[in-house]
């Protein structure tokens, strides 16, 4: 029967978020907020009172005949709300004050972690100044300071060196900032964070979906720590097993623990984790809805919200709650200023026109004009069936409210979106790992080491570099290399000669000649100069030859590199459409005959190739090789596509740079090479490959 009254204690987004959720209970009648918002004032009534005035509270739960009351911020509970609704005979859902001590006292939070096993970064609470600087000072850096103390997010401080640890326990012990407290130091933890809430009654834990927020004020993670700028669900970096590892060894076994220490949880375990390379870990807990992370989790929730509340406030069992299965992705529209000082008061025209829920952070109406009334002024947060589809449905949305006062970041969940990166760096040195076994058991079946010499004209300082490289590698596998440096006058004769020679040294199985060559030099007539079955570079005109028609031959390296990268990406080739921007006898056209034989359909573009957009946009996988910066930008990239950037080039102010917008094109890529350290690496790990073919085939000759 609809027929409850319910008191939400709170005003922001989150308590916004509860009011919504509430009324859609059908069994909720009449929903009070104290003190609520303009926004909150649509579905509920406000209720002018504080919401740590726990007298004025409870005499108005009291008076309204008010069934159950839900409590928003954590300030409420450590005021002790909850103690004192349940001494009057009041359901409530929140937790009682020893059990907020979970969240209002750091080194409590931690000792129940250390006590019960449950997994968190090595800590130490310290309450003298001098003793707290030689512990930090004592240990690496960054180092992670805590004020352990409400301090409404702010009291942590990731210290990079002694000076800024110096400086965070100075104001946090001796200043009068944060009023007397202790710090808590702990090691600092690596890894993507993200919001796991339960409602929890004792030892009876109800999940929530996974979030995550977005402290920083400004894209690209810059800018300083807010109370939140977004949030979204559905975390693609977090597998079932790792939700899983999280609901019974964090959620479930702290609230099995707080009953065990006498303070069993009644209302929401809010764990903020990281998914470190040693595997999830808690870096705090709190004691309440999150926010920004309720505004997007709230709307999933398709259970009615009224008896999940009323079950946990009463220390009833429940059944499990059930959730919508897509995603929401949230957007905060913050006064610009924030959070540093900003000014109140501007009007905020369109809301009435957005078709997404918008919460209200802070608001007011004024003589019917909405105005902003605070640092985060409203969140809008809409649904979709992918992350993609939220996002974009939200920033459209977004577009119809206007208001000069307010500013909001335009790239939420981008971690979620953004492409993975295909490293190949850590691929080559793989694979040279595992060639350095290989050339050892080569050396011991016939009796002689593979070798390879780079002969290098002329002194190009980029040529240098990678002949340097070429052959460190050769030297770490355990082949016999040699580097044969030439002066830059050298003659096209002198050059065919020393070629020559190699060609006849039955001990040597791979010759490359490093380009480009000086002018009066044809590369050309040297790259075919070199013995066939001796040209590791895969180059040489029969070579290529072969490759074209399939027979077997020595692969040039780049595109060999190319095609394993594109490999480790996962892509089943046959039926893609694969685009090659760059038709150069090395690397374009190789490449697109190495993917024509995966089945794949293969579109060669160029320098004159007319609105390249629409052909790359087609692309499944794109090779770039083109040698100019950003050829490829952002808006050229296929959602979802393979993207490898083979370009290697230095911008007018000297820094090695790519083909491709990396920032923009990882943005729609799901997998993409970054430069340096993408196709680069590779193609040396594969020279090293076909020098090993080389000798192998010479040894059986
Ligand atoms: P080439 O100069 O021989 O070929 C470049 C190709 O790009 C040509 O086909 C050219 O078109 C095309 N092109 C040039 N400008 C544009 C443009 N604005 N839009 C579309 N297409 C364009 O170079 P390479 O093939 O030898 O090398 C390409 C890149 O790859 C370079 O940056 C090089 O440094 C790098 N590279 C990297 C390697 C590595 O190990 N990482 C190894 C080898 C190369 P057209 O045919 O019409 O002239």
């Amino acid at each position: 029967m609809k027929d409850r009254k319910v008191l939400v204690v709170g005003g922001g987004g989150r308590c916004h978020a509860i009011v919504d959720a509430l009324s859609r209970s059908p069994r909720v009648a009449k929903i009070y907020c104290a003190p609520g918002n303009a926004g909150i004032g649509a579905q509920a009534e406000n209720v002018p009172l504080k919401d740590t005035d726990v007298k004025g509270l409870l005499d108005f739960a009291l008076k309204e005949g008010i069934d159950l009351t839900v409590v928003g911020p954590e300030a409420s509970l450590a005021a002790g709300i909850a103690d004192a609704f349940r001494a009057a005979g009041l359901k409530i859902f929140g937790h009682t004050k020893a059990a907020t001590r979970l969240e209002s006292s750091k080194e409590f939070a931690k000792e129940i972690m250390v006590k019960y096993g449950i997994p968190t970064s090595a800590y130490r609470s310290f309450d003298d100044f001098g003793e707290a600087l030689a512990f930090v000072n004592s240990r690496p850096f960054p180092a992670v300071l805590k004020y352990d103390g409400l301090a409404a997010g702010k009291g942590v401080v990731i210290a990079a060196d002694a000076q800024e640890a110096e400086a965070a326990l100075r104001s946090m012990l001796l200043d009068e900032t944060f009023g007397a407290g202790r710090v808590v130091v702990e090691d600092y933890l690596t890894g993507p964070e993200f919001s796991f809430m339960a409602f929890v009654d004792g030892d009876r834990v109800y999940p929530m979906p996974l979030a995550q927020d977005h402290k920083r004020a400004f894209d690209g993670d810059k800018g300083p720590n807010t109370g939140g700028m977004g949030a979204y669900t559905g975390l693609p970096f977090i597998t079932a097993a790792d939700r899983e590892f999280a609901l019974k060894n964090i959620l479930e076994a702290t609230a099995k623990a707080m009953c065990t220490e006498g303070c069993p949880l009644s209302g929401v375990l809010y764990g903020g984790l990281m998914k470190t390379p040693d595997g999830i870990k808690v870096i705090e807990f709190n004691a309440r809805f999150g926010d920004p992370e309720t505004e997007v989790v709230l709307p999933l929730l398709q259970s009615d919200i009224y008896d999940i509340f009323e079950a946990v406030a009463s220390g009833r069992p429940t059944s499990m709650p059930v959730w919508r299965d897509a995603v929401t992705l949230g957007v905060v529209l913050a006064s610009k200023g924030y959070p540093g000082s900003y000014p109140k008061g501007a009007e905020i025209l369109g809301t009435e026109e957005v078709d997404a829920k918008v919460y209200h952070m802070g608001t007011k109406l004024e003589a019917g004009h909405l105005l902003t009334a605070g640092g985060r002024v409203m969140m809008v947060v809409a649904e979709g069936a992918d992350i993609r589809e939220a996002r974009e449905k939200v920033y459209a949305e977004l577009g119809k409210i206007s208001c000069d006062a307010l500013f909001y970041r335009h790239d939420i969940a981008h971690v979620a979106l953004e492409g993975r990166i295909l490293d190949g760096k850590a691929l080559s040195d793989s694979i040279k790992e595992g060639l350095k076994d290989k050339v050892a058991a080569l050396e011991a079946e016939y009796g002689r080491k593979p070798s390879l010499a780079v002969i290098m004209v002329g002194d190009n300082p980029a040529s240098q570099v990678y002949v340097r490289n070429k052959v460190r590698s050769a030297t770490y596998i355990g082949m016999d290399s040699r580097l044969i440096k030439m002066p830059e006058e050298t003659s096209e004769q002198a050059l065919l000669e020393t070629i020559a020679g190699m060609n006849a040294d039955p001990t040597l199985d791979g010759i490359l000649v490093q380009l480009p060559l000086p002018r009066h030099i044809d590369e050309s007539k040297v790259i075919d100069a070199i013995a066939k079955e001796k040209d590791v570079d895969g180059f040489h005109v029969l070579n290529v030859g072969e490759l074209w028609i399939g027979r077997h031959c020595i692969v040039p390296c780049t595109p060999k590199g190319i095609l394993r990268l594109i490999d480790e990406s996962g892509i089943d080739l046959c039926g893609k459409t694969a685009v090659v921007v760059g038709r150069s006898n090395i690397v374009g056209k190789p490449v697109a005959k190495l993917l024509l034989d995966r089945n794949a359909t293969v579109i060669i573009a160029h320098s004159r190739t007319a609105d390249l957009k629409s052909v790359t946009l087609q692309a499944d996988v794109l090779v770039v090789a083109v040698g100019r910066e950003k050829v490829v930008t952002g808006d050229m990239v296929k959602p979802g596509a393979v993207v490898i950037d083979v370009g290697m080039n230095r911008n007018a102010e000297g820094k090695l740079c790519g083909d491709v917008d990396f920032i923009a094109a990882r943005q729609r890529a799901s997998w993409i090479t970054p430069v340096p350290g993408g196709v680069g690496p590779m193609t040396i790990a594969m020279l090293m490959e076909n020098t090993l073919e080389c000798f192998l085939d010479s040894m059986k000759r």
